[in-house]
């Protein structure tokens, strides 16, 4: 019943709008009456806000908060080499993010060919694919951060999308599954002396995008 709560939400007088989480995000960004450009960009949107008049506009920040928990990490992603795996909903939102923060390469590697194929139309459109390329774990050797952007590692799975022992040691490796907190990639990346960054990282750095997005946050910019 989306498309009736969203009907409802244009009239709910005193909700500033709400979070959307999967599977909905493609569905309503559709259902919205307007989108930001890289919302309608993805497809997708995870945050919608309502207008006094009632109008919902959507907006997609799981990339920005990627950005924002990596910078909180002290690594900037400017110049550098990434590998993400997995090309779904986030693969693609962090292709716009990496590439708009000025990432110099970024290869993707995801079982779908599908999936690889309209993300590289995505990079097409959004004018970044002479930075975008497929890959395989055997550009693992020469990357500054590595990503799992796919589910692998959810929920006590204990499989790895790739074995982080073959990445320099000066990478980073970020995971976005958020349960659990520290998935095997993480903890193998760990031992192996890599940097790690969470899931509940990037969720966390959206929570003062959200409230900003909602007109929410303090004068003072502190959630
Ligand atoms: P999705 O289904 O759109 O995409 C997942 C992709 O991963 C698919 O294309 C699939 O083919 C690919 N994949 C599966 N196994 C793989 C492997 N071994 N190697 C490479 N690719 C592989 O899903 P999504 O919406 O992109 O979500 C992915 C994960 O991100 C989920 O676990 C979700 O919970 C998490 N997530 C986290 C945040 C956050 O803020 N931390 C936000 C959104 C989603």
């Amino acid at each position: 019943a989306v498309a009736a709560f969203l009907q409802t939400l244009r009239g709910w007088h005193n909700a500033p709008g709400c979070i959307v989480t999967v599977p909905h995000k493609s569905p309503c960004a559709a259902l919205v009456d307007e989108t930001t450009e890289r919302a309608r960009l993805l497809g997708a949107v995870n945050l919608i806000r309502r207008s006094d008049r009632g109008r919902l506009t959507g907006d997609m920040v799981d990339g920005l908060g990627f950005i924002a928990a990596l910078r909180a990490n002290r690594f900037e992603p400017a110049g550098k080499n990434a590998m993400v795996f997995g090309a779904g909903a986030v693969g693609r939102a962090l292709l716009l993010s990496l590439a708009e923060a000025g990432i110099q390469r970024i290869a993707f590697s995801d079982p779908d060919a599908g999936r690889v194929a309209a993300l590289m139309d995505l990079a097409r459109t959004a004018r970044v694919d002479d930075r975008i390329s497929a890959g395989t774990v055997d550009d693992l050797g020469a990357v500054d951060l590595a990503v799992n952007a796919s589910p692998v590692g959810m929920n006590g799975e204990d499989r790895m999308p790739f074995d982080p022992a073959r990445l320099p040691r000066h990478a980073m490796v970020a995971d976005v599954v958020t349960k659990p907190v520290e998935t095997p990639l993480l903890r193998a990346a760990k031992a192996h002396g890599c940097r790690i960054q969470t899931g509940l990282e990037m969720s966390d750095a959206q929570a003062t995008m959200q409230l900003d997005f909602f007109g929410l946050l303090p004068a003072d910019g502190a959630p």
